[in-house]
């Protein structure tokens, strides 16, 4: 049996994970299409806004009519920072990094949250992104963006 703190009262089976969304119905389906590389919004059917954070009703019109669509995965740097206290056990060996929100070529005003890869000094705000998928631990994926026209590492 693995004990399931050490000594010093840190988790070891967190620390092997970091923080992970709850399963929900209304936002499983863009963490099932990450694990298949590739994003999807809620899209309004009604008024075709992009809905994001996941959410049952448009906030534009009310419509309960949203359906997941692909997105071209491709935006700009809307913000970022870079993060130098570990908030979780997953990120002491990681700090620093960097982690910022991408705005979607498809609808100004919606907003991705991720990390960076890419050094500081590389970024300013508005350059073009693009989407990659990271597996962080053997069983999540997580989408990251990085400077348009990048290989990956
Ligand atoms: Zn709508």
């Amino acid at each position: 049996m693995v004990p399931m703190s050490d000594t010093e009262g840190v988790d070891r089976v967190s620390a092997l994970s970091p923080p992970v969304p709850g399963e929900h119905p209304v936002h499983q389906f863009y963490w099932d299409a990450v694990r298949e590389g590739q994003l999807k919004l809620l899209r309004c059917q009604s008024c075709r806004h992009f809905i994001h954070y996941p959410r049952p009703i448009c906030r534009f019109c009310g419509s309960v009519d949203l359906t997941p669509e692909p997105i071209s995965g491709r935006g700009t740097l809307y913000s970022y920072t870079v993060v130098m206290q570990p908030g979780h056990p997953f990120f002491m060996d990681k700090i620093p990094y960097i982690i910022g929100v991408m705005e979607i070529d498809e609808e100004p005003g919606v907003r991705l949250p991720g990390g960076i890869e890419a050094a500081e000094d590389e970024l300013r705000c508005g350059i073009p992104l693009e989407v990659l998928f990271k597996q962080v631990t053997p069983t999540l994926t997580l989408p990251f963006f990085r400077p348009t026209g990048r290989q990956a590492q």
